[in-house]
């Protein structure tokens, strides 16, 4: 183990906001230093959620897209501009987070997370963040999170609704079945046949604001290890009624990916 990261006076002011707070604190501001965060997704989440945690100091972020700069990202994708249409938009995203925070490392990958390689991608990070949009990622994101055994935040907006949780399977994988914690697979066993994606039925703006800073933020309480983070529980946030829910995610023993029906027979 390397020790704890120090400061130096200019991150001492920069942080200065999150120094002064009880539960973060300087032991809270470096685990955000010696974490290494991955965010699947450069879209409307990713866009809110990667200028905060490099904000934030997270020393490491990973990002990881294959696609460019669409003009119609631009309504909620607010890390790019105009002139950024048609670049790739990993780089777009590491040129901003470092005039943002030139203390970040960003790692970008320019390439589909596809279960193929979604292991060798996620490896070596300590938490991943998924805002992308289509099942079959967030299930290869799910599935890698679990057997590199480590935390995944989920974000999910379309319409008017957007929703966030975090599941702990991977982390609590070895403990005995009472004690594991759900994976995203456990909430969402298969693609529902309804499955809409946001080119088709529409996502209102703002909306990717409140779910990625929501990301954002339990990432950062997981990192610090403060408060309690959605661990088992799924946050359903309708903006058109202004209203939340809390719903609990309990683990489903039958779970492809972390289920213990099969192996405790
Ligand atoms: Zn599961």
């Amino acid at each position: 183990m390397t020790s704890a990261p120090t400061f130096s006076d200019e991150e001492v002011e920069r942080y200065a906001r999150h120094l002064v707070l009880r539960e973060l604190g300087g032991p809270g501001q470096q685990r955000l230093k010696a974490a290494r965060v991955l965010l699947v997704g450069a879209g409307g989440l990713g866009c809110v959620a990667a200028p905060l945690l490099a904000a934030a100091g997270v020393g490491v972020v990973g990002l990881v897209d294959p696609d460019v700069v669409s003009l119609s990202n631009l309504q909620r994708q607010t890390l790019y501009r105009t002139q950024d249409v048609g670049r790739l938009k990993v780089d777009c995203a590491r040129e901003r987070l470092g005039e943002i925070n030139a203390c970040v490392q960003v790692e970008a990958h320019a390439i589909a997370l596809t279960p193929q390689i979604a292991d060798e991608i996620v490896t070596g990070y300590d938490l991943v963040l998924d805002g992308t949009d289509d099942f079959a990622t967030r299930f290869a994101v799910n599935a890698a999170a679990y057997s590199a055994g480590i935390v995944l935040v989920s974000g999910a907006i379309e319409r008017w609704t957007g929703q966030v949780g975090v599941f702990a399977a991977g982390l609590t994988r070895d403990r005995p079945p009472g004690q594991r914690q759900a994976c995203y697979r456990c909430l969402t066993p298969d693609i529902p046949p309804d499955a809409e994606t946001c080119a088709r039925v529409g996502v209102v703006g703002a909306l990717a604001g409140v779910i990625g800073a929501m990301m954002a933020l339990e990432a950062v309480k997981l990192i610090a290890d403060v408060g309690e983070p959605l661990v088992g529980r799924l946050l359903i946030y309708d903006a058109l009624s202004a209203e939340t829910r809390t719903v609990r995610v309990p683990p489903d023993p039958a779970c492809a990916v972390c289920g213990t029906r099969v192996s405790a027979s």
